[in-house]
């Protein structure tokens, strides 16, 4: 067996999209990330797993450049994310760099965090026409297709207020397509919704796959789904990658003691 944190291509064999190499993170004296590596291929399915506060949603943080690193390197299309600043620390890249990067990788949470005041048009079209600078009928073309996808179309002209919590969902899926990612990172995308919503929202995440080459990198709880949709599964406890391998090597015959003792607990 491979030494557990060791780098992989991931399971489509190209170069790959994201290099997780030794990043370690703390917050204050508590180490969320521990010396953590693995690689994500080009178009990859990858399903993250593990207990709650084992450093799943600060990966996800951390590839957005929401949240600095201590050590390590992150590398998305073979630029680094991070570079040594002259205190010491790692922080994002400078302001082009950022933006570039960033513009490769959406994401979204687990609170769909839509604009209140927007209606849902607009809340699409925004990013592209502030970031992109997308003239506006051809966002808004654009943003007509993402919701003809997720199903919405017909609420275009709704406000956010006037919509169910999986609807909402699927349109913070389609704003964060609209700046056109090539890596999606969901995080517990239905974990806030009521158990009769889940599956709209998990049916977009369908599409999307079968749909679109896009990387995509989910935090979920839902394993049925992890185990239909992943290519591959990482099951981290402790801000380590406990076990990686393929969802029926995972979830059928999983190796280590501590995945067998979470999957017992949670399926
Ligand atoms: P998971 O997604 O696996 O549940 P998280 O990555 O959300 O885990 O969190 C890992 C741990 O880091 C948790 O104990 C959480 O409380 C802590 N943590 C996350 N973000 C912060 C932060 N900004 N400040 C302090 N502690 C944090």
């Amino acid at each position: 067996m491979p030494p557990i944190n060791e780098t992989r291509t991931g399971t489509t064999g190209h170069p790959p999209i994201i290099e997780i190499d030794g990043i370690s993170k703390s917050f204050g004296a508590f180490k969320v990330l521990d010396q953590l590596s693995f690689n994500v291929a080009p178009g990859e399915k990858l399903a993250l797993i593990g207990p709650s506060g084992s450093g799943k949603t600060t990966i996800l943080r951390i590839l957005m450049t929401l949240e600095g690193i201590d050590s390590g390197d992150i590398r998305v299309a073979g630029e680094n994310l991070y570079q040594m600043q002259k205190n010491g620390g790692l922080q994002p890249a400078d302001e082009n760099h950022l933006h570039k990067m960033r513009a490769q990788i959406g994401m979204v949470f687990q609170l769909f965090n839509l604009f209140p005041h927007k209606c849902v048009l607009d809340n699409v079209t925004l990013a592209p026409m502030l970031t992109k600078n997308t003239p506006r009928k051809q966002a808004e073309e654009q943003a007509m297709q993402l919701l003809e996808m997720v199903g919405l179309a017909n609420k275009a002209k709704s406000m956010p207020s006037q919509l169910s919590g999986g609807q909402k969902q699927r349109v913070a899926i389609a704003r964060a397509l609209a700046l056109q990612p090539k890596i999606m990172l969901f995080d517990e995308v239905t974990s806030a919704l009521d158990p009769e919503l889940v599956e709209e929202v998990l049916n977009v995440l369908w599409r999307l796959s079968e749909e679109t080459d896009m990387t995509m990198l989910l935090v979920t709880h839902e394993m049925g789904f992890a185990h239909e949709f992943a290519d591959r599964v990482l099951f981290f406890d402790r801000g380590k990658i406990v076990e990686d391998g393929k969802p029926d090597e995972i979830f059928r015959n999983p190796k280590q003691e501590r995945t067998q003792a979470f999957l017992k607990k949670i399926i």
